[in-house]
């Protein structure tokens, strides 16, 4: 069904350096706006220009800090000016100049099943017919919590809210609650959300702008996080010894996608589980993103270890926001109004959200799903590590089903110190490079890729043909 390639991505397929002759494709970055406003160099007959992206871009930096509403968007790692999209569609974006991308960052993982998709657009307006929200019970969140705990193992019961952010803030206030401790342990590189407590050694986003902490994050909210390199067993351990009785829980990744791809080794999340229960801890698998990605139910799934509390997001609300928890009954039930620990949200488990998610995770169930993720997704990894080895690039990369990373080093990548030794210039000038080719990579060399439903072979096909171009011009 599943794997991560021979090697894995701890493993990755690794290439011999030579160094190919470096003809970058344009001058990557914040220099000179002006010089960039007509970027036009032929493609196929077709000119290539982001004079409007440009325009919007530009604009939008007076409005709006640094002109996004989320950081990474705005390409600072990979230099240049970010592309202003005007609509989706399965496995495409088009911008508003009207240039056509291959997508492969599909909102950050929501667009599983495509962008756009006609059953869910259809669900949608069938649904605001009745209005798009109530501030009340309705039908829709029944049939979403039915099937998210029929598919999740840990999960009895759960609370939807409307972000990764909040289900990681309700998760963390619950755990608290529950053991009445209040130490965390995370991950360094691992990301749970922009909450206070969290925002420590959170991996891309924070990475990318090369801000080791964010100020206005109070020294004490985040005297209770406790940090460990990912995938060392030895270092929770201590942390554990060293605070005894202290630790309500580890919250991780169960496969880091905020640090680039990076799988656990194989003891690792048996040993975490253990060290968990053995501490009276609690474990918090993360499946914002893995979630209904890496199989239908879950990292978890997946790999057969159960979490006691387990947060998700993206994919669960098909394009529209929404998160939730979830877990054990005896823990949920500690949750406001069925317990004491308190939490709430005026939108949440609005009705255009719930049917997003409902009709997302059906077409998911449909038999071949995953083995079809699995097919295209592994065309993908096999054909970017291959195009590296040809042009001489070390390169290094892997995959799980929908989700897939490629560092510009030799494997193994085993955590994000090991991802950080990644050549983050190459990867900039790469992505410039597909960018102008018509693929839409994550701009950021410290995160994961994901495909869809609705990639298909042709598409993987024109995207290893434009690495191969692009990998033997940087
Ligand atoms: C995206 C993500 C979050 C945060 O979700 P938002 O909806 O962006 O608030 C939390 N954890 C993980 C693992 C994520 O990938």
């Amino acid at each position: 069904m599943a794997s991560t390639t021979a090697s894995g991505v701890g493993l990755g397929l690794s290439c011999s350096t030579k160094l190919s002759k470096r003809t970058p494709l344009y001058s990557s970055s914040s220099r000179s706006s002006r010089l960039c406003v007509k970027m036009a160099v032929s493609v196929e007959k077709k000119t290539y220009t982001l004079e409007k992206s440009q325009e919007a871009f530009n604009a939008a930096k007076e409005l709006m800090p640094g002109g996004v509403n989320s950081p990474v968007r705005a390409f600072k790692s990979v230099g240049g000016q970010p592309i202003v999209i005007d609509s989706v569609k399965g496995s495409k974006m088009r911008d508003i100049d009207g240039n056509e991308y291959i997508d492969y960052v599909g909102s950050w993982g929501p667009a599983i099943i495509g962008h756009a998709d006609d059953e869910v657009l259809a669900a949608l307006a069938e649904t605001m017919k009745k209005g798009t929200s109530f501030g009340a019970p309705c039908l829709l969140e029944n049939v979403l919590a039915e099937m998210v705990i029929s598919a999740v193992p840990s999960i009895e019961m759960v609370r939807f809210v409307n972000s990764g952010t909040e289900a990681c803030m309700g998760a963390l206030r619950l755990v608290r609650a529950f053991t009445g401790k209040p130490k965390i342990i995370k991950f360094e590189g691992c990301y749970h959300g922009h909450a206070d407590p969290f925002l420590v050694k959170a991996g891309s986003g924070v990475a990318t702008l090369g801000l080791p902490d964010s100020p206005g994050v109070p020294k004490a909210a985040t005297s209770e996080t406790l940090t460990a390199p990912y995938n060392d067993i030895a270092a929770v351990e201590n942390l554990f010894n060293a605070n005894k009785g202290e630790v309500a829980a580890i919250i991780l990744e169960p496969v880091v996608g905020n640090s680039g791809f990076i799988v656990p080794r194989p003891e690792f999340l048996t040993a975490i589980r253990k060290l968990t229960k053995e501490n009276d801890a609690l474990l918090i698998f993360d499946e914002v993103m893995t979630g209904f990605r890496l199989s239908y139910g879950g990292a978890q799934e997946y790999f057969g270890i159960t979490p006691d509390v387990t947060t998700l997001g993206k994919i669960i609300g098909g394009g529209l926001p929404v998160g939730a928890y979830g877990g054990r009954r005896d823990i949920m039930e500690m949750v406001a109004p069925a317990g004491p620990m308190y939490q709430a949200g005026t939108l949440s488990g609005n009705p255009l959200a719930m049917t997003a998610g409902i009709h997302t995770l059906k077409r998911l169930q449909k038999p071949g799903s995953y083995e079809y993720l699995d097919k295209i997704t592994s065309e993908l990894v096999d054909g970017l590590l291959e195009a590296g080895k040809k042009t001489g690039h070390a390169m290094c990369g892997g995959y799980i089903n929908g989700m897939f990373g490629f560092f510009f080093r030799e494997g193994p990548v085993y955590n994000f110190e090991d991802a950080k030794k990644s050549d983050t210039s190459k990867f900039g000038r790469f992505y410039q490079g597909m960018l102008r080719e018509g693929v839409y990579l994550a701009p950021s060399q410290f995160e994961a890729g994901f495909t869809s439903l609705a990639h298909t072979s042709q598409d993987i096909q024109r995207t290893i043909e434009a690495a191969e171009k692009v990998l033997a011009q940087i």
